[in-house]
């Protein structure tokens, strides 16, 4: 049995992926079997009800197993014991992370804007046919990942892939069912703030420094006007925990384009000249910021060397 598997945390894009991957490998004559790593979010969740597909199995141990991994690269975001597990393939569309493997691998990284957009290709490339739901909910992943296209890591492929699975789909408005799920993730009042930071969040190590980075992209900033500071207490309370040089929590506003960062450090001189900007009240407006991976990593990596 192969696993198909996307990152801890799973996002949209990771779970779907797996889902997509192990049809795409059923097809292919390898039996397949899609898993996560971590809970579905509601954004996910929504994907998965509208297009009527089962959310994978939970699975945390892989030693012993065949894995294929969708949507990472890394071993901070994989298994404890991938060490342990056989890496078949990658489908990924992140910077390397280091992994070495025991054996030869498919290997299909991109810089695209979604591992669905290189799913789709995979699809095309083996001559497979890819059944209306899950095109659909392809469509959503891709979306997601580029913020409905106005994200920098979005590509030209990203934007025609997205089309031919919307065709596929039968959908016509598909900026429309992007917007609707863009809703469904704003919906931040009630839950804990620590569920809130956790949500779509991110391990790093820069410079042998520990640094988590969550991200919560919604349509509309206001939402966070009540608890903000009940946010930032909560990273700062994080960032004692677990031993963090540094916690940031991105708030995108998809609509306004621009995140407003929150920020628990004992360097906040690093963080500001990351930027070349002034922390206050332990945050601060990156004007244009939609993207983790593309505005904020490769800004505050280098300020930590
Ligand atoms: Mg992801
Ligand atoms: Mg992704
Ligand atoms: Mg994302």
């Amino acid at each position: 049995m192969l696993y198909t598997c996307g990152h801890k945390i799973p996002d949209s894009d990771s779970i779907i992926s797996a889902i997509a991957m192990a049809y795409l490998q059923n097809a292919l004559g390898t039996e397949a079997k899609a898993v996560r790593q971590g809970d579905v979010n509601p954004e996910t969740q929504f994907i998965l009800e509208k297009f009527n597909l089962d959310a994978p199995e939970l699975k945390t141990s892989f030693a012993g197993c065949d894995l294929f991994m969708t949507d990472y690269n890394n071993y901070t975001e994989a298994p404890d014991d991938l060490k342990e597990a056989n890496i078949v393939g990658i489908v990924d569309h992140h910077k390397l992370g280091g992994l070495v493997t025991s054996a030869p691998l498919d290997c299909w990284i991109r810089a695209v804007g979604c591992t669905n957009t290189i799913i789709k290709e995979m699809f095309d490339y083996y001559e497979i046919e890819i059944p209306k739901d899950i095109a659909g909910a392809m469509m959503c992943a891709i979306l997601s990942d580029t913020v409905i296209f106005k994200s920098p890591t979005c590509t030209k492929i990203d934007t025609k892939v997205t089309k031919a699975l919307a065709k596929i789909a039968g959908i016509e408005d598909f900026k429309a069912i992007g917007l609707e799920m863009f809703k469904v993730k704003s919906q931040v009042e009630g839950v804990p703030f620590r569920d809130l930071v956790k949500r779509d969040f991110k391990n790093f190590e820069m410079n042998g420094n520990k640094i988590g980075i969550g991200q919560l992209e919604v349509v509309d900033l206001a939402i966070f006007d009540n608890f903000k500071d009940d946010l930032i207490a909560d990273i700062k309370k994080l960032k004692s925990e677990e031993g963090y040089e540094t916690v940031l929590l991105i708030l995108t506003d998809i609509m306004a384009m621009g995140s407003q960062i929150l920020v628990a450090s004992s360097s906040v001189d690093v963080v500001e000249k990351a930027w070349n900007i002034k922390v206050e009240n332990d945050q601060f407006w990156l004007k244009g910021c939609l993207s983790r991976k593309k505005q904020v990593i490769p800004f505050l990596e280098p300020a930590y060397s």
